[in-house]
């Protein structure tokens, strides 16, 4: 594409200065947009990238430094730190929560999502994680908890990052109990079968899993000291980290006019457009794109979704043509040394096929088959094995080729 191509729509304002939204500013410089960008987010230390935040910053073995996502004036875009407040759509205004009213040729949303709290939060000790403020914080208590020789951490939800939470907690000797509501952690997503497998990676690392029962509530005053569950029981704890989801940040679009799923989400269509004219967009963890294939909208939590979207967006706004977006539905987590991958999205119906590999280690990889076609991929501590799966999916190879792949390696 050549810069006198570009239809450099003047002045694009970008609600949110995470990875979507710095992203999206250095992919609009990259298309050769010509006009303003403001990046626009009350979080005084962004642009940072958030998966180190439950990973290598939590353990200590990185600086904060090293999750920089850049200087926004290397994309040349001005900074504002305050919080989007309001919308008027008609009027092309944004109102932000210091005074300040933002005119805009293109507004984009990307202000992500905000953990769900548990009811009795604020509390003392007791914890999410989203910003650099939460690790730091969060650190500071397991370095507290931690320091006792006999510290006791209670982690509420054992999806990615409550997993990620335990396994950086007992690197550090802290002992770590997950409560679970599922009957395993991701069962909802990966099936029964394969999150009880899954889970096991706990056990084998001496963090406790309590499943089917939840959070009752809270107990201490005015510092956590235990977690009293539905069964009855009453867990000590000395400190508490709750990773129970997430909550798109679409409050200050009320009344906006810009459509919202009943269950979170700006509604975009396949370009990530959420209005008729094409002025508002939206990508990242606050969108549900529509999805061509499935023919529905989807809104999806992962950080190569976030990446991806923000190039789609990019390309929309500049007018180099714009193509459908189809996501792979691609994720990792790193947990107690290993690492973690899905692509895909297995379905309820879908067929397992479990291919193990040799080692002392937990290590393997399944298949989720409808009929022949590859439904999705998790791989466990088996890298080689996603980089096979992706080569059969390349060569158009169904769910047989990547399992005969799996038990060549
Ligand atoms: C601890 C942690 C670990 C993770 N690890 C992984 C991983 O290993 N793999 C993976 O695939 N994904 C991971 N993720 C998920 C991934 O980080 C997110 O999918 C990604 O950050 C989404 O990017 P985003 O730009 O859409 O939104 P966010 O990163 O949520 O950023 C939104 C930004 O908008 C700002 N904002 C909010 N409201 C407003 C407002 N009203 N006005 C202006 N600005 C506003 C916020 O301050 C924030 O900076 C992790 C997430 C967390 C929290």
């Amino acid at each position: 594409m050549t810069a006198d191509r570009v239809e450099s729509p003047g002045h694009v304002v970008i609600v949110g200065a995470s990875v979507g939204g710095s992203r999206l500013a250095a992919g609009l410089r990259k298309a050769g947009h010509t006009g303003g960008i403001t990046l626009v987010d009350p979080d005084p230390d962004a642009p940072y990238d958030r998966p180190p935040l439950s990973k290598q910053i939590l353990a200590g073995d990185w600086d904060a430094g090293r999750a920089s996502l850049g200087d926004p004036a290397q994309w040349d875009a001005a900074r504002r730190v305050a919080a989007a407040a309001e919308l008027d759509a008609a009027g092309r205004t944004l109102c932000l929560d210091d005074g300040t009213r933002l005119g805009y040729d293109r507004l984009v949303l990307a202000c992500g999502a905000a953990p769900r709290p548990l009811p009795g939060m604020p509390r003392r000790g007791v914890h999410t994680l989203r910003t650099l403020a939460d690790c730091h914080g969060l650190r500071a208590d397991l370095d507290r908890v931690g320091g006792t020789g006999h510290g006791r951490l209670v982690v509420v939800g054992g999806g990615f990052i409550g997993a990620e939470v335990a396994s950086t907690a007992r690197a550090r000797g802290i002992g770590v109990t997950v409560v679970e509501a599922l009957p395993a952690p991701l069962s909802a997503l990966l099936g029964e079968e394969v999150a009880a497998e899954l889970a096991l990676l706990h056990a084998d690392n001496g963090v406790r899993l309590l499943t089917g029962t939840s959070v009752a509530s809270l107990v201490g005053e005015p510092s956590v000291t235990g977690v009293a569950l539905t069964d009855g029981r009453v867990l000590p704890a000395d400190a508490v980290v709750v990773g129970i989801g997430v909550r798109p940040n679409t409050g200050w679009l009320a009344g906006s006019g810009i459509p919202l799923h009943a269950d979170g989400g700006v509604l975009c269509d396949a370009y990530g457009a959420a209005d008729a004219a094409r002025t508002v967009y939206a990508l990242g963890d606050v969108a549900r794109w529509r999805d061509p294939l499935l023919g529905r909208h989807v809104r999806v939590e992962h950080w190569t979704s976030a990446v991806e979207q923000a190039e789609a967006v990019a390309r929309s706004i500049t007018g180099a043509r714009p193509a459908p977006y189809r996501n792979e539905f691609f994720v990792w987590s790193d947990q107690y040394g290993g690492k973690i991958t899905l692509l895909g999205r297995p379905g309820p119906d879908d067929e397992v096929t479990v291919v193990r590999a040799g080692g002392e280690r937990r290590r393997f990889a399944v298949a989720y088959r409808n009929g022949a076609r590859l439904a999705a991929v998790l791989t466990v501590n088996w890298p080689k094995a996603l980089v096979a799966a992706r080569r059969s999916l390349a060569a158009r190879g169904g769910a047989d080729d990547v399992v005969a792949a799996w038990k060549d390696l």
